[in-house]
């Protein structure tokens, strides 16, 4: 029968659990948060307290004992910041490998997403699993018993915290996109976006190179394989050539539109629509016919 552990700082594990589940067996929670009471829907449920002031990951090694002493067959762990040091710590403590980009997972093997979505990786091995994995929502279902454990905790304290004032955007929520390329030759001209992307209810986003390098826009604005990967109703391309690094993160776009003033851009074989011409003059044109 398999065995599966969740490691998590955070009850937001209903996705962990659905894997669980279809794995089969029993599943088990490891929890550096709360009394367990939120961990519904699986057969058992340790929590390892921590004192005030001390962060989840100092839970770190007390977690991995724990699992270490009965590894069973998968461990997983929500894709966060605090749960990819639990995990780390039990895959480490184990021996075993740690995978990121999980697919699919169950006792010895793993589908693994590569490269933003365009290439799958098979892993097989003979050792426990460790998987990150999107965390989903709040878990549902039964309470399940809830163990109190102890262990070895780091000395690491929290001393102090600072708030940073960043611009959060959830691209992947939009349902239409406008994105900005190295074709705008100025930051002052992604006036032109903003105006068509108001024109159409869209958010913008962009290249890679405007959000580093340029630093026109925020980081979680950039599209592609190390950015967002969106999907949205309309994906409108402007000054952007379609690299491959950019397009692996618009796949799952019902419908791209490029404006390209280049007919050889790689863009034109991703685009449902493409229209050949100078962004300064299309994207008023645009925007004056949708108002
Ligand atoms: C490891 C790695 C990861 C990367 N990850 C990403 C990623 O996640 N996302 C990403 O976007 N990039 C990524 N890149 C960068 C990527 O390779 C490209 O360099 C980048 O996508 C190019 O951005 P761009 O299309 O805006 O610029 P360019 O390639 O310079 O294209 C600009 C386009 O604008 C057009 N243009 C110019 N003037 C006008 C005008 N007046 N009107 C209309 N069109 C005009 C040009 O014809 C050209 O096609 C990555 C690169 C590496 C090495």
């Amino acid at each position: 029968m398999s065995n599966t552990w969740i490691v998590t700082a955070d009850p937001h594990i209903a996705a962990l659990v659905d894997v669980g589940r279809a794995i089969g067996g029993t599943i088990t929670v490891v929890a550096v948060t709360g009394d367990g009471a939120q961990l519904l829907g699986v057969d058992r449920v340790i929590v390892v307290p921590a004192a005030a002031g001390v962060p989840a990951e100092a839970l770190a090694p007390a977690v991995a004992a724990l699992v270490a002493a009965r590894p069973g067959d998968v461990v997983l762990a929500a894709n966060r910041p605090a749960e990819r040091v639990l995990a780390g710590a039990v895959a480490a403590r184990l021996g075993a490998p740690l995978l990121s980009g999980v697919r699919s997972i169950g006792p010895g093997a793993a589908e693994l997403v590569r490269f933003g979505g365009i290439a799958l990786e098979q892993v097989t091995s003979a050792s426990v699993l460790v998987g990150i994995l999107e965390g989903g929502a709040l878990a549902s279902g039964e309470a399940a018993p809830v163990e109190v454990a102890t262990g070895a905790v780091h000395s690491a304290r929290i001393t102090g915290q600072q708030t940073t004032e960043v611009e959060q955007v959830d691209l992947t929520a939009a349902k239409r996109i406008v994105a900005c390329g190295r074709g705008f030759r100025a930051e002052a001209d992604l006036a032109l976006a903003r105006e068509l992307a108001s024109a159409l209810g869209a958010e913008v986003g962009c290249s890679r190179p405007l959000a580093e390098g340029q630093e026109w826009f925020s980081k979680d604005r950039y599209v592609g394989i190390s950015g967002q990967h969106v999907g949205p109703e309309v994906y409108v391309a402007v000054g952007i050539s379609g690299q491959l690094q950019h397009t692996a993160g618009i796949q799952e776009s019902k419908a791209v539109v490029a404006v390209n003033n280049d007919p050889e851009a790689p863009i034109f074989a991703q685009a449902d629509y493409g229209l050949v011409g100078d962004l300064y003059d299309v994207l008023p044109a645009l925007a004056a016919a949708l108002r």
